[in-house]
């Protein structure tokens, strides 16, 4: 056999909904029936134990062909369990079994609603639960179609005694009158109401003593009650228990979904595109008195690595230098590999002098680590640094330009002032005060730290070069990552 209990645990469940073939999934479900199949079984054969107590609130006669259908349903979905294994790899027949499997369940599901009560506890939780087990097992427009057979059929059940169709139900009244005789087709609470009217009718006319009456009705009640929560609850406890476990399998993996998304494969580093998101969110939410630093670090004659120790021990100097700068860097710092052999690392909260000492550090750091191949030779790698701080008169100054391009972009010139702003001006305002940078500012940051790092590599590798020392020379100190229009 494919499954058994023993495959429910939480593992496994996973394995089960993302790994297991279809095939599996329908003997599970098959497996499941016949265990809820059971269940009504059982109950059968205990209330035929107590037929003797229970005859005057059960009509033993209906009974018997509730009895025989079970035991039929519970073998042929035995069968579809030990069979379905064997059918791996034909899709035609395995779509016949899951047909097969929800019209019967269905079926099967409403005969007993019917018999035990549309009004109960049991056909609430048969009716939803079934279709979301279904869903999670089997196709789920299958499902979808049986929960819509099944809600059909309680309409139906609800609706064809009040057109002379009498539909069989195991609880029975003892009275006999001909009107509830008409509508024998009565819910739990309507007989139950009809029973408090007769025994207080009885009670008030003496016809029976109080003892006799309430004896009946409480056993008859404490019955009916038990039955709804015998074949209620495990079906309840049991379906939740599938979809916490299915909502934990899913947080899982959306958890390991989203660090895919962010992480680089070889080095466990951010990626770019991560790197990228968190320095915009960082610099959306910088303070209005921080500095922001940006470094981009480039190996020095990778290629030549590459080309004399081969790729792998390519890999392994971007691994110990991913080491490296997750070590030497603070938890604030965001690093990532920006691309093949190139890092870039942003510095929240970081002057232009402090970041200048940082990557001196990271460049020392590097060049000092000996790379070991295969514990018989060792040798060093060294890194070129582009560096570039934002300061936060300059970030100020930007954001000031900004708004105002802004503004002229979206404000008609309106000689008169209107009473009430226009939708426009508006518009604007809540702009201006949201998009504080203009949009490209991380890659115009990066872009003056990658103009650094050309200029390290240009003055001969394993060097730091600060984009804003470079700048100031050009333009005598008045630099400004973007041009004044
Ligand atoms: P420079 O000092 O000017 O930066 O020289 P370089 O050789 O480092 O620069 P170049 O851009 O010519 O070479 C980068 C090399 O990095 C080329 C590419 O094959 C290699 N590379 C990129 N990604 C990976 C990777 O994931 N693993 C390995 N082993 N090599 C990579
Ligand atoms: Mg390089
Ligand atoms: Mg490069």
């Amino acid at each position: 056999m494919a499954v058994s209990i023993s495959h429910l645990g939480y593992k496994k469940l996973s394995q089960m909904i993302f790994e297991w073939q279809a095939v599996d999934r329908t003997s599970l479900l098959a497996l499941f029936i016949v265990m809820e199949v059971s269940l009504h079984w059982l109950w059968c054969l205990l209330v035929w134990l107590q037929q003797d107590a229970v005859e005057s609130y059960v009509n033993i006669h209906y009974l018997y062909p509730l009895w025989f259908g079970i035991s039929l349903t519970g073998l042929f979905f035995l069968c579809m369990y030990k069979y379905l294994p064997h059918t791996e790899n034909k899709n035609d027949a395995l779509d016949e079994w899951q047909i097969a499997l929800v019209l019967i369940y269905t079926f099967y599901i409403a005969t007993v609603i019917v018999v035990i009560g549309y009004s109960s506890l049991f056909a609430g939780v048969s009716v939803v639960g079934g279709a979301m087990l279904g869903m999670m097992l089997i196709k789920r427009r299958y499902a979808w179609r049986m929960f819509w057979l099944q809600i059909s059929l309680m309409l139906m059940a609800i609706i064809v005694p009040y057109f002379g169709v009498s539909l069989p139900n195991l609880r029975q009244l003892t009275v006999i009158h001909p009107l509830i005789d008409t509508h024998n087709y009565l819910t739990y609470n309507e007989l139950m109401a009809i029973e408090n009217a007769i025994a207080a009718s009885a009670f008030e006319n003496n016809i029976l003593g109080w003892e006799s009456i309430s004896e009946v009705q409480r056993s008859s009640a404490f019955f009916w009650r038990s039955t709804h929560l015998y074949l209620a609850l495990p079906k309840a406890i049991f379906i939740v228990y599938m979809f916490r476990s299915l909502l934990l399998v899913l947080d899982d993996s959306r958890q390991e979904t989203l660090q895919h998304a962010n992480q680089d494969g070889l080095t466990q580093l951010k990626n770019r595109r991560y790197g990228l998101k968190k320095m915009k969110y960082t610099l959306a939410t910088v303070q209005d008195h921080q500095d922001l630093s940006v470094m981009l670090l480039d190996l020095d004659w990778f290629k030549r690595i590459n080309d004399n120790y081969g790729h792998d021990v390519g890999d392994q100097v971007l691994i110990e230098v991913s080491q490296t700068l997750s070590q030497s860097l603070s938890d604030e710092a965001i690093i990532s590999r920006y691309g093949g052999e190139e890092f870039l690392i942003v510095l929240p909260n970081t002057q232009h002098d402090s970041a200048m000492v940082i990557a001196e550090q990271l460049r020392l750091s590097i060049a000092d680590k000996a790379i070991s191949l295969n514990n018989m030779f060792e040798f060093n790698v060294t890194a070129s640094f582009g560096l570039y701080t934002l300061t936060h008169k300059e970030r100020a100054c930007i954001a000031k330009t900004y708004k105002s391009i802004l503004q002229k972009r979206i404000l008609p010139q309106t000689e008169t002032v209107p009473l009430i702003k226009p939708i426009a001006t508006q518009r604007a305002e809540n702009m201006a005060s949201m998009q504080k940078l203009p949009s490209d500012i991380c890659q115009r940051l990066i872009s003056a730290a990658d103009k650094a790092l050309y200029e390290a590599k240009h003055r001969g590798r394993n060097q730091v070069v600060s984009a804003n020392k470079m700048l100031n020379e050009t333009t005598g100190g008045t630099h400004t990552l973007y041009k004044k229009r």
